[in-house]
């Protein structure tokens, strides 16, 4: 584990965000929050699936009214979107908000946001202040030119300015931007000159393929240098895709234990087996119940044998048929079409064995 940033300790709802190893993982729910079953539903279910927190948007007073019902009904905390009108930003707090994110593009009034610290105070609730490319505070940036990194630090820090002078500082920061070089330079220059705790993301990053490339590099540069404290991959589409993603880098970064590791080749013209049909199975079998182990499909004896060995257990193809191994020992030849079914079991009972 390479050290990590170690920025300040803010308790969020339940839990603590920042000064510690792990980077939390978060979504956002994409209903209307005022359908207040929908979103409890949703919030468990990506708590389920490793979520710590979850945010929703709040773009009116039914939005803001429903946060009662829905913290009775989760574990995890919840942080209130909130932009434009400061009022609702009262309200979300009030209804019992663990924390809001509030825009300094779209709330910028040092009469709105004292009123917003004094409540927050109150409750002990946290304020994101989220800079985003698309609504930078149009005293800084006006969109006549391209942004760089500095118009989303000095938006930043036009509202810090805020926060300071009314002694607030239960802060997490975010300098999300759609462009990762200006991202990633925005963000490091936020670890150097603040010690609040960092949400990191690559905003607006499009549809899953093109998010989870645009997204891990981005973030990997970033967590890689022991900086973000949070994550979110914003994939357009439903949050869940969101949360075994932020697992699936975490985890390849060496930073969340609880996650397979699957390993499977790229097949070839050797290929005689279905390795992307069986590895895809393999994968939804590994993630539907937490199994943490490392597992080799592999198409041939060139590089198979090698992976399977260092992994957990893995198999490599021949023809129609695959050789098994298990901590680096060959075990026995399977049949492909058994091959699913004979590695569930060997999987399970390496699992009952631990
Ligand atoms: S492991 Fe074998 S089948 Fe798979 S890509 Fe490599 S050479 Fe091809």
């Amino acid at each position: 584990m390479y050290k990590r940033n170690q920025t300040k300790k803010i308790k969020i709802g339940n839990i603590y965000i920042g000064h510690q190893d792990k980077v939390l993982i978060q979504s956002m729910c994409n209903i209307k929050t005022s359908k207040a079953s929908q979103i409890i539903k949703q919030i468990n279910k990506c708590a389920l699936l490793g979520a710590d927190m979850m945010r929703v948007s709040i773009m009116d007073k039914k939005d803001a009214d429903a946060i009662k019902k829905i913290k009775k009904n989760i574990s995890i905390p919840l942080i209130g979107d909130v932009h434009f009108d400061y009022k609702l930003a009262l309200l979300a707090i009030k209804n019992g908000c663990d924390a809001i994110r509030i825009n300094p593009g779209n709330i910028s009034k040092e009469e709105e946001i004292k009123q917003i610290i004094d409540l927050a105070k109150k409750n002990n609730t946290v304020i994101r202040i989220g800079v985003n490319s698309g609504s930078i505070d149009k005293q800084i940036y006006d969109y006549d030119r391209p942004l760089n990194e500095l118009d989303m630090i000095h938006s930043i820090d036009k509202q810090l300015n805020i926060f300071k002078k009314y002694q607030f500082d239960n802060i997490v920061l975010s300098l999300k931007g759609s462009n990762i070089l200006t991202t990633i330079n925005a963000y490091r220059i936020a670890s150097e000159k603040y010690d609040y705790p960092l949400h990191i993301g690559i905003t607006e990053a499009s549809i899953n393929e093109i998010s989870l490339i645009r997204s891990s590099a981005g973030l990997s540069p970033l967590l890689l240098d022991g900086i973000g404290d949070t994550i979110r991959i914003s994939i357009s589409g439903n949050p869940y895709q969101e949360i075994v993603a932020c697992k699936r880098l975490l985890h390849d970064l060496g930073l969340y234990d609880n996650y397979p590791t699957l390993i499977s080749c790229p097949t070839c013209g050797r290929t005689m087996v279905d390795v992307t049909k069986l590895a895809k199975k393999v994968l939804t079998y590994l993630e539907n119940n937490n199994i943490k182990l490392s597992v080799a499909i592999m198409g041939c004896v060139v590089n198979g044998p090698g992976e399977a060995k260092n992994a957990d257990i893995g198999i490599a193809g021949g023809k129609g048929q695959y050789v098994l191994f298990k901590k680096g020992n060959i075990i026995k030849k399977i049949n492909e079409k058994d091959a699913y079914l004979t590695l569930i079991e060997e999987i399970n009972k390496m699992m009952n064995n631990n």
